[in-house]
């Protein structure tokens, strides 16, 4: 699919409708949801056109191809999320220039992201990655370690916890799906329970996000069907 200007405005608007279809079925305001395009591989030519459409939040998942393409989109004033894996020596450089990171999954990353948030900078907003299913271990953290890495981050400086993002193994049935996010939102309630303060459910892609939507989800991660295949 050739993807023009034309047909990134009909993309954002379709999303924008079924988001906002689901969020009514839901009972729930849409302008409570933000909607993030996951750009990964894309240009910022596309980029630019989508954020055209009204799009202001941004996900990458590498830092190397992510900077390029923040600076060329820099006069936009768009929200970036980082949402990929992170390593140690990348920190820096995602304190320095995110407005969000989703995918924190221990402590020691957290720590750094604190040391080396600038300190002109407001406070990283962050979620912590939770990895519902043992096939999803290599990214997020367990459910036994979650209340123990939450307590961790939330006393850190220039950091704020706002809550939870999974990526869970793709599911077909729509009832299923919904039952892996009502695990990630009673995850956020009881960590809430015990004062913790989350606003934040940060779930559901192309595939799955109505489902996302039905449970809680406040941030949604689109890639494909923003921008076509990737
Ligand atoms: C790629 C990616 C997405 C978007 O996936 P689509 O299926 O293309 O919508 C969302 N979240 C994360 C963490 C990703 O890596």
């Amino acid at each position: 699919m050739l993807i023009g200007p034309q047909n990134s405005a009909e993309l954002v608007a379709a999303v924008r409708s079924r988001l906002e279809r689901s969020a009514q079925a839901a009972g729930r305001d849409p302008g409570s949801i933000t909607l993030i395009a996951v750009s990964k591989a894309q240009s910022a030519e596309l980029m630019r056109r989508v954020a055209t459409a009204g799009v202001t939040d941004f996900g990458e998942n590498y830092l190397q191809e992510a900077i390029p393409k923040m600076a060329a989109l820099a006069s936009l004033g768009l929200r970036w999320h980082f949402i990929g894996g992170i390593q140690s020596n990348k920190t820096r450089a995602i304190a320095e220039r995110f407005d969000w990171v989703h995918s924190i999954d221990r402590l020691g990353v957290a720590r750094r992201l604190a040391e080396q948030r600038p300190f002109h900078a407001p406070p990283l907003n962050v979620c912590i990655q939770v990895a519902l299913s043992a096939e999803e271990r290599k990214g997020g953290v367990a459910l036994e370690g979650l209340a123990e890495l939450a307590a961790g981050i939330a006393v850190l400086p220039r950091l704020r916890l706002r809550g939870l993002m999974c990526v869970p193994a793709p599911q077909t049935d729509p009832q299923a799906q919904r039952a892996t996010f009502a695990r990630l939102r009673c995850a956020r309630d009881a960590l809430n329970r015990d004062g913790a303060g989350l606003d934040t459910l940060s779930m559901g892609m192309s595939a799955d996000f109505e489902a996302a939507i039905a449970e809680g989800a406040t941030c949604v991660r689109i890639g494909t069907a923003l921008f076509g295949a990737r």
